[in-house]
């Protein structure tokens, strides 16, 4: 365990005040309310305040830093390409970046799958290649329906929070959010339910309410939702039951996409060809603004200029996509270094629930790992105590009930280690207060 020297807190301690944010800023902020620092530099898994704190960074901008904090090989490719003055707007003309951007994806990660599917490059933020989707789905099928999961998040413009679960979101859009149906996840019903038998009746049932939609819409790992995981037969029977009912697939790979599992795809493993796929966050590697739709070359029926935006295909964020590629997508090294880190993670979290004698379950696929609490309250505790101690974990799930672990697929040995010793202090300091707390109300009860 990670025992913090007084002088290590003191450190801690010395945070300054962001004054024009905490003056000037929306109070629309968030993460930043969880993270009070202000930072200013950081390099691979670390995060450092302009005080000289450091933090390890097991968030890793939910999923964008899949390769870590200014990577220093694609930061190299990043500062060559600008010293040269490359071009770095373009909105949808050609440009030498993205022909590099496209051959790369074409040949390392397109090719190698069997996969065949053009590329759509919306706006830069993963919202807007849900959206994307979204509308090409009803445009080819002439539909209006889309099914989404209970739990979803696909982002926070009106069309993909009608397809995401949460109610505050949702709520946020000031305005009906119609056309789509939520239908339960895997495992929304506990373990017993089949929720895919419940979802076939439903489209099969005249009856049932539910008008034929155009595509049903999910992420394999509900990153938002709390980690909950859909396994390779649910996706692989959910797959065929959209095309016994003619309906089209679109898998929101943004945040468990580009490595977070292991593959490249999250739905590798379930050898399944969604007719969409949105991509972002870590795509461009660097934390550069970047997002992409992946369409099946029978469903490209957009018009030219039907579906636009100004930062479309960003030429920065297509170096150091393909540069990303490039360097970790060749080989299967990354994948099965993902693999044996996540199976270390796991193990020692297990040990970790059992030493410290705390009711909760562990479960993830690759580098995305939650463990929810019995107790609602303990994650958010948790994460809040990690902080405190140099450690950046967020929560997930409709009540911030489970703690999330996503560091950055580059993390090294020492620094997974470091975090996992982080949390379990952590996770005793809070279990440690709140067995006082009950002391102390007891023996006022009793006084
Ligand atoms: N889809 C998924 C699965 C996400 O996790 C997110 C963001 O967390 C989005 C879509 C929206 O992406 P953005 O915030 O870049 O619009």
């Amino acid at each position: 365990m990670t025992t913090l020297t007084s002088q290590m807190t003191e450190d801690l301690n010395k945070i300054t005040q962001p004054t024009y944010s905490e003056a000037y800023e929306s109070e629309v902020r968030s993460y930043c309310r969880n993270f009070p620092e202000v930072f200013d530099t950081a390099k691979d898994s670390w995060l450092i305040g302009r005080e000289g704190n450091r933090y390890l960074d097991f968030f890793a901008g939910a999923g964008v830093l899949n390769y870590g904090h200014n990577n220093e090989k694609l930061k190299r490719k990043l500062l060559e390409y600008i010293e040269r003055d490359g071009v770095v707007h373009t909105l949808d003309m050609y440009s030498d970046a993205k022909e590099k951007f496209i051959e790369a994806f074409h040949d390392i990660i397109l090719k190698p799958r069997g996969m065949e599917y053009k590329l759509q490059f919306p706006g830069p933020t993963g919202t807007n290649a849900v959206e994307s989707a979204l509308k090409l789905a009803r445009k080819v099928t002439g539909r209006e329906g889309i099914i989404s999961f209970t739990n979803s998040f696909h982002g926070m413009t009106i069309g993909s929070l009608s397809v995401t679960g949460n109610g505050f979101k949702r709520k946020g859009a000031g305005m009906p959010l119609g056309n789509t149906s939520s239908m339960p996840f895997a495992g929304y019903l506990g373990e017993d339910a089949d929720t895919l038998e419940y979802l076939n009746a439903m489209l099969k049932d005249e009856g049932s309410g539910v008008d034929k939609p155009a595509a049903v819409i999910l992420e394999t790992v509900q990153a938002e939702g709390g980690v909950n995981v859909a396994s390779k037969e649910w996706l692989q029977r959910l797959r065929q039951i959209t095309q016994d009912h003619d309906v089209l697939m679109i898998v929101d790979d943004i945040q468990v996409g580009c490595g977070r599992t292991g593959k490249f795809f999250s739905f590798e493993e379930a050898s399944i060809k969604p007719d969409f796929i949105t991509l972002s966050k870590s795509l461009s590697g660097y934390g550069l603004p970047f997002a992409l739709v992946l369409i099946k070359p029978e469903y490209d029926q957009w018009e030219p200029g039907e579906h636009n935006g100004t930062f479309r295909g960003h030429n920065p964020a297509f170096v150091t996509g393909a540069a990303a590629l490039e360097y970790y997508w060749k080989d299967d090294a990354l994948t099965r270094d993902v693999g044996r880190k996540a199976a270390y993670a796991r193990e020692e979290l297990e040990k970790i629930i059992e030493r410290q004698n705390v009711v909760a379950s562990v479960r993830g696929r690759g580098l995305i790992i939650g463990v929810e609490f019995e107790d609602s309250n303990l994650a958010d505790n948790i994460s809040k105590a990690c902080f405190d101690r140099g450690l950046v974990i967020e929560t997930a799930g409709i009540d911030g009930q489970v703690l999330k672990l996503l560091p950055p697929l580059t993390v090294t040995d020492e620094e997974l280690k470091r975090g996992l010793s982080i949390i379990e202090d952590a996770l005793h300091a809070v279990l440690l207060a709140d067995a006082e707390k009950v002391e102390s109300e007891v023996a006022a009860a009793g006084a």
